[in-house]
């Protein structure tokens, strides 16, 4: 498509956007009484306006039933999670056996890698991405010191070649190959937090396969923002957080995959909790941990309802859109977006906008900035933008397909020349 950096052409697109009556499901930040320019659903997403009554429905059914809610609320506490398959299993293309919500990302990390991280005789490495989320470096780092390693015997990260913005798909599976009977698990961002690289899943998991390592994904930018099929593609296990572009609310409960092929092996270790038995047996309250089918196994504790709540009522949003539907408006807005931004710089000469996003990339553009980027951030902000600043130099931006428009894009690409202009 030919894009023009216009108002006109910005709400002609608008105007064709089959997804267009989902941005006033959600409310957006204010600013002088119009909405914000919000491109930070990567960090968190927009609160769904029905998430408040969702919310209450369970707060009244607590004070109508106190502990009986569990079987007589409206949507009952004890068999909560079940609301969340059919949603799950869409969103990261998986069966509903395969998916669960529980607990938080970063602890679902540590707790499937317990059972999926087991290294024997020289198999003991795990293979990340440079520059991973810090948790993510940190749980790695914890887990294999826990089993008596360094991070230096035991992990291995990728990075891109000297002057490339990506981690190129043939140095992966050369370096998967070259780890060989060495690599015990693979273990990677579906979707880098920083650069916005989107990995090749499907490929990485075949590969780590072929030389006998589990591959596991965290999808924490991923869920929600580009198309998953984590059970065709034999991943073993993943993990995600629902806050990011799944609209759940800040810190709500995360979600787990685990591949059905794992579903019957008692041999692997589980730090298990009740809420990983048969729901049946749960109150025969005997010794002995009986595992759950499928995924649901690997929960411990009783549903976190209130938090679920906002959950389910975003998850529906996001099965109303569709997967497919959101996947093809991403494409599009992205590519606006990184077409008014090379508008700009080519305009402006003060301004030299870097993307190192590369072409493998779902909705986010991270910029490169040069000079004055903070101070051109902060005026940005001021002048009603909500974006992400990473030190030292880059600007995340995330057009999120569920509730941004292209005249919001259109609208950003105003504000950088005015703030520009402001700060001149
Ligand atoms: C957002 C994010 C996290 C956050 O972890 P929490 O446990 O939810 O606080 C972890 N890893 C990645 C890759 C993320 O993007």
């Amino acid at each position: 498509m030919d894009f023009k950096n216009t108002y006109g052409f910005a709400e002609d697109l608008d105007n064709t956007d089959a997804l267009k009556r989902f941005r006033d499901e959600f409310y957006f930040p204010q600013h002088l009484g119009e909405n914000k320019i919000y491109f930070a659903g990567n960090s968190l997403g927009l609160q769904p306006k029905k998430g408040k009554d969702a919310l209450l429905q369970e707060l009244d059914d607590w004070a109508e039933f106190g502990v009986d809610g569990h079987f007589e609320a409206k949507n009952p506490w004890y068999s909560y999670h079940e609301f969340f398959k059919k949603g799950l299993a869409e969103v990261v293309g998986a069966k509903e056996i395969e998916v669960t919500p529980m607990g938080g990302l970063t602890a679902n990390l540590h707790f499937l890698m317990v059972s999926f991280y087991q290294p024997k005789g020289k198999r003991i490495k795990i293979l990340c991405e440079g520059k991973a989320f810090p948790s993510d470096q940190y749980a790695l780092e914890t887990q294999v010191k826990f089993h008596g390693f360094t991070s230096s015997e035991a992990i291995v990260e990728l990075f891109p070649r000297d002057g490339e913005v990506g981690i190129r798909e043939e140095d992966i599976l050369t370096k998967i190959k070259e780890l060989g009977d060495e690599l015990a698990l693979i273990m990677i961002g579906g979707v880098n937090y920083y650069t916005g690289q989107v990995f090749p899943m499907k490929e990485i998991t075949k590969a780590g396969h072929d030389v006998g390592a589990i591959v596991g994904f965290d999808l924490a930018h991923a869920a929600g923002n580009v198309k998953l099929n984590l059970h065709d593609w034999g991943v073993d296990f993943a993990a995600w957080c629902s806050y990011k572009y799944l609209n759940a609310g800040p810190g709500s409960v995360a979600g787990i995959y685990v591949h059905e092929r794992h579903s019957e092996n008692n041999d692997l270790n589980r730090f298990a909790g009740w809420w990983g038995t048969p729901s049946e047996d749960r109150f025969q309250m005997e010794k002995g941990f009986i595992p759950a089918e499928g995924a649901d196994a690997w929960q411990l504790s009783n549903a976190p309802v209130l938090s679920m709540a906002v959950h389910k009522v975003a998850l529906d949003l996001h099965l109303q859109a569709g997967v497919e539907n959101l996947v093809e408006k991403q494409k599009l807005l992205t590519s606006y977006l990184e077409f008014v931004l090379r508008d700009i710089s080519e305009r402006i000469s003060s301004v030299n906008f870097t993307i190192i996003t590369p072409k493998e990339r779902g909705s986010q553009l991270s910029i490169l900035t040069e000079g004055k980027g903070k101070e051109l951030f902060n005026k940005m902000a001021e002048n009603g933008v909500i974006a992400d600043w990473r030190e030292p130099n880059v600007i995340r931006v995330a057009p999120v397909p569920m509730y941004n428009s292209f005249r919001d894009v259109f609208y950003f690409g105003q504000i950088i020349e005015k703030s520009i202009d402001e700060l001149n």
